[in-house]
């Protein structure tokens, strides 16, 4: 893909949420945009994501919201159960006004397939299974050498390939990804008559909690304290989940049979990144869990992705100089990210600590901050 005179080109590495999000936007604006995503096409992962509020108001931003919300699994409330029992029930802040919710819960491929289909619509041209081996700025353009051989000469160079990003590492833009101390487990369970929110469990030991993502579908999500990131085989893991969820009363007696039947089980290190700003070198940036990615515990990496690719257009289109945009982006972006991303780890400290009540008002003062303009 070489530009033209009177067209801005981009090449965006990494077709999840925030290279979507940043292809729709910037084709919107008539930029010619390429993808190019590691995976095979149809790979994303089988479990859900909460929409938060600030996820909901950048899809909106899109003309994305609606489409999101049809399974109508709006959250309107967060409930925390303490290890006592006792239920406290959390207003959420509604973004898109009363008469859309406060936050909704999806499938990760029902998402991705919309910001999939809504990149086309808009002329992207997405490859699957192709990387980036070498990157080169030259003469107000950045030379890009992909692994299958072939070059391009773009304008800007967006890194969205996630918290193990390799254009972070080929700008120079290093950062360490840090490991706190906990496992989250995630499984796709039928979704019990009850569970109209997101209710969270906490016990003396783990924390838990079940989300729906649709009609018929929720996940339940478990957070092991005090464990090495090891890998386990994939045959163990509902079992091992729903040895864990032992702990627990109530409810989540209730559902810990379906978890222990359900075929879809994933268990993942709790990491985070920071990237020192700026996040750019030249014309080449990286956005979303590449530059930034906040502990699960926030439920709020997609939607700092999902502003990241929206943010970095407007600021495109307020500078006519490219590699003035992704500086300006950083400074914008910089505070509320950072902010995230250390109160995601504060989040996964208390947890470790046995302190829900704190953790728990922690997690809601930081929605409330979240839900400020981007
Ligand atoms: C267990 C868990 C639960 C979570 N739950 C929530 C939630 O409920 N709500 C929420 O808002 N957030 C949640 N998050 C965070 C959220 O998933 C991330 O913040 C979000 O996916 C970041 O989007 P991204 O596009 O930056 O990265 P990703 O979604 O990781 O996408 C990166 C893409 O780049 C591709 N890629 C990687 N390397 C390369 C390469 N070298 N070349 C080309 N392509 C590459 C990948 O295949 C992938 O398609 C959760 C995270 C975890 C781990």
């Amino acid at each position: 893909m070489e530009n033209t005179d009177d067209v801005r080109s981009a090449l965006i590495v990494g077709a999840g949420i925030a290279g979507l999000t940043a292809a729709s936007a910037l084709a919107g604006r008539g930029w010619l945009v390429e993808v190019a995503e590691v995976s095979t096409e149809g790979a994303t992962v089988g479990w859900g994501l909460s929409l938060t509020g600030p996820s909901l108001r950048a899809l909106d931003q899109l003309g994305l919201a609606d489409q999101c919300l049809t399974a109508r699994i709006w959250h309107a409330h967060d409930h925390h159960t303490d290890a006592h029992g006792a239920v406290t029930p959390v207003a959420l802040p509604c973004l898109l006004g009363e008469d859309r919710p406060a936050m909704a819960g999806i499938a990760r491929g029902e998402l991705h397939r919309i910001l999939h289909t809504a990149a086309l619509r808009l002329g992207v041209r997405i490859r699957y299974g192709l990387s980036v081996s070498r990157l080169a700025q030259q003469a107000g353009q950045v030379h890009v050498e992909l692994t299958d051989g072939t070059t391009r000469a773009v304008d800007l160079l967006v890194g969205a390939d996630g918290i193990r990003s390799t254009v972070r590492d080929l700008t120079g833009c290093t950062a360490p990804v840090d490991y706190h101390g906990q496992m989250v487990w995630r499984a796709l369970v039928p979704r019990p008559d009850w569970a109209t929110g997101i209710h969270t469990y906490a016990s003396t030991g783990h924390q838990t909690g079940l989300v729906p993502i649709s009609a018929t579908q929720a996940y339940v999500f478990l957070t092991e304290n005090g464990v090495r990131p090891e890998v386990l085989p994939d045959s163990e893991l509902a079992e091992r989940m729903a040895e864990l969820l032992a702990s627990f009363a109530g409810r989540v007696a209730e559902f810990r049979p379906l978890v222990a039947r359900s075929g879809s089980v994933v268990r993942r290190p709790v990491q985070t990144v920071i990237v020192d700003a700026p996040w750019s070198h030249g014309s080449s940036i990286v956005i979303g869990d590449a530059a930034h990615a906040p502990s699960p515990q926030m439920i709020s990496g997609a939607a700092l992705a999902i502003e990241d690719g929206l943010i970095l257009a407007e600021e495109l289109d307020r500078q006519q100089d490219v590699p003035k945009a992704p500086e300006s982006f950083t400074d914008r972006r910089w505070e509320q990210c950072s902010v995230l991303v250390k109160t995601s780890v504060a989040i996964s400290h208390l947890e470790q600590e046995q302190r829900h009540r704190d953790s728990h008002q922690l997690i809601d003062a930081c929605h409330r901050q979240m839900a400020q303009p981007a």
